[in-house]
């Protein structure tokens, strides 16, 4: 992650959300900030029998058979999560603008899941949609009458 994202995160001096010397450690991890989002992804891994770790944020999930939708939807909201962050904080030194990254998270999660599902629905694939989404019913599920109810 390292090289990768140094190369799209200028780091300026210090932080700026709590103000102490920024390393993309900081930025990524350790800011608390990230508290509320680390603490959503936390519930939601634990919904899918996965311990949230920061390796596992950083690294996301090895894909295996037998968990494959589980583990390309995990690594889908991991991915996501690290959007919000880097995000939010371009906002943050574009604007000064503060925000709970845990809520701008799940926001983003639902307005993805609900194109996803009007795409979905639109040309006939509610089945595939529900096979990748509604896995367990953690964000979503698909009523029998074929209406979108999000559980995030
Ligand atoms: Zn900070």
């Amino acid at each position: 992650m390292g090289t990768y994202l140094a190369r799209f995160t200028p780091v300026p001096d210090t932080c700026p959300f709590c103000g102490v010397r920024e390393t993309l450690a900081h930025v990524y991890l350790e800011c608390a900030r990230l508290q509320p989002l680390f603490q959503l992804l936390t519930n939601l891994l634990l919904c899918f029998w996965l311990h949230f770790s920061p390796h596992l944020f950083i690294y996301a999930l090895p894909i295996r058979g037998l968990t494959k939708s589980r583990d390309l939807l995990v690594n889908l909201l991991l991915a996501l999560a690290k959007m919000v962050i880097y995000k939010t904080r371009e906002r943050r030194l574009a604007d000064g603008v503060s925000c709970d990254c845990g809520a701008v998270f799940r926001s983003s999660v639902r307005s993805r899941i609900q194109a996803e599902f009007l795409w979905a629905a639109s040309t006939n694939s509610l089945d595939a949609f529900e096979e990748r989404w509604a896995l367990s019913e953690v964000l979503c599920s698909v009523s029998l009458s074929g209406s979108l109810c999000l559980t995030l």
